[in-house]
């Protein structure tokens, strides 16, 4: 097979173990003669997985016991409408940090269930760095961010310091499991799994209890967030492949030496890729602001749009997938994500510069 490296935005690399593991008991999970995609998602067997994946997730992210890690679908655009369905009073006003154009859908979404207010926003300067400073609304509902701008390639350094009272609601989509971070300084968090955590299908929210016992009561029962809580996330059929595969990725982590050593490797797999662009003398371009670079999505752009179309089109050729910006604003992007092995990232860094000589 032709080896291929592959910076997908999402969905994006698994690991390899993680997907032979996944080939080999394809067929015949524990010797129940079916596929887990055959099995009932009541059955014993099923239940163990799914059990597994929310107690390792738990022991590697040091999730405290008043939390609770649910499995819904919809992705996380469906999480924009459901946060300010759930906690959005009339009373009482969301505040948005925006950052990129998922934060920008998700105000949309709030916007059509309430009163909104943007907190903090980098839009005039294109989205090139997180803002440092946030201006909150009387009588915030919640504050939300995206950690991550998967598109222009930023990422939230820091949790933005609000009074505790105030809850702090997080799309981790595109860096959740990437980095510690304090649960603690969050009400809630949802991710897409399409990145970190495994194939797309299943959304990954973890929410305070306290915040669970706030939920509207007036939503349809697959919007309210107290359905997964009271039936541990089958309260219908839950996406039971998607969280076997989210499991086999957890076991993975785990065996990486968890989230400590998984985020000493992103940095050095980061810091491989702005190396060569800092260096560069200015032929690749990173728009980000170095205090808000990114670890997950490096984004990049060269002198001319010609040069970005050959440069994407010979990085194709040498087995490099993925690298094309995003269709809103173009340019090159590198997401190197949890299972994007550091190797493929010198490989990639050795290409741009050897790309760059001879344009030179
Ligand atoms: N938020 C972020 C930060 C994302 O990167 C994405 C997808 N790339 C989304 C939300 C949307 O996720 P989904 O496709 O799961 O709805």
């Amino acid at each position: 097979m032709k080896k291929v490296y592959n910076f997908n935005a999402g969905p994006a690399a698994l690991p390899k173990e993680v997907l032979q593991k996944a080939q080999s008991e394809l067929l015949n999970y524990q010797e129940t003669g079916l596929s887990v995609m055959e099995l009932s998602h009541r059955s014993p067997h099923y239940e163990q997985i799914q059990h597994n994946a929310t107690e390792l997730l738990k022991k590697l992210m040091n999730i405290p016991e008043n939390y609770e890690v649910l499995y819904m679908q919809g992705g996380a655009s469906l999480q924009f409408s459901a946060v300010p369905l759930n906690f959005l009073p009339s009373d009482q006003t969301a505040n948005y940090c925006l950052t990129g154009s998922w934060s920008e859908k998700a105000l949309k979404e709030a916007k059509r269930v309430g009163n909104t207010h943007i907190a903090a926003t980098s839009k005039e300067q294109n989205y090139t760095h997180i803002p440092n400073s946030l201006n909150l609304s009387d009588n915030p509902a919640y504050l939300h961010i995206t950690s991550n701008n998967t598109i222009f390639g930023t990422q939230w350094k820091s949790t933005p310091s609000i009074p505790s009272s105030i809850p702090l609601i997080a799309d981790m989509s595109s860096d959740i499991l990437s980095k510690q971070i304090r649960i603690e300084d969050y009400s809630l968090i949802y991710a897409g799994a399409q990145k970190n955590l495994g194939p797309s299908g299943v959304t990954v929210v973890i929410i305070k209890k306290d915040l669970l016992e706030q939920c509207s009561t007036n939503l349809p029962t697959m919007l309210n967030y107290q359905t997964y809580a009271k039936n541990n996330s089958l309260y219908n059929t839950p996406p039971t492949f998607s969280i076997y595969m989210l499991s086999l990725v957890l076991d993975w982590v785990e065996k990486q030496g968890g989230i400590t050593k998984i985020e000493q490797i992103n940095g050095e797999k980061a810091n491989t890729l702005y190396h060569v662009i800092d260096s560069s003398n200015g032929f690749y371009h990173g728009p980000a602001r170095k205090d808000s670079r990114s670890y997950m999505n490096v984004t990049f752009t060269l002198p001319t749009e010609e040069l970005t179309t050959t440069f994407l089109q010979q990085a194709k050729e040498h087995g490099f997938v993925g690298l094309a910006g995003h269709r809103l604003i173009g340019g090159c992007r590198a997401s190197i994500y949890n299972a994007v092995p550091i190797e493929d990232c010198k490989e990639l860094a050795k290409f741009m510069e050897q790309f760059r000589t001879n344009f030179m």
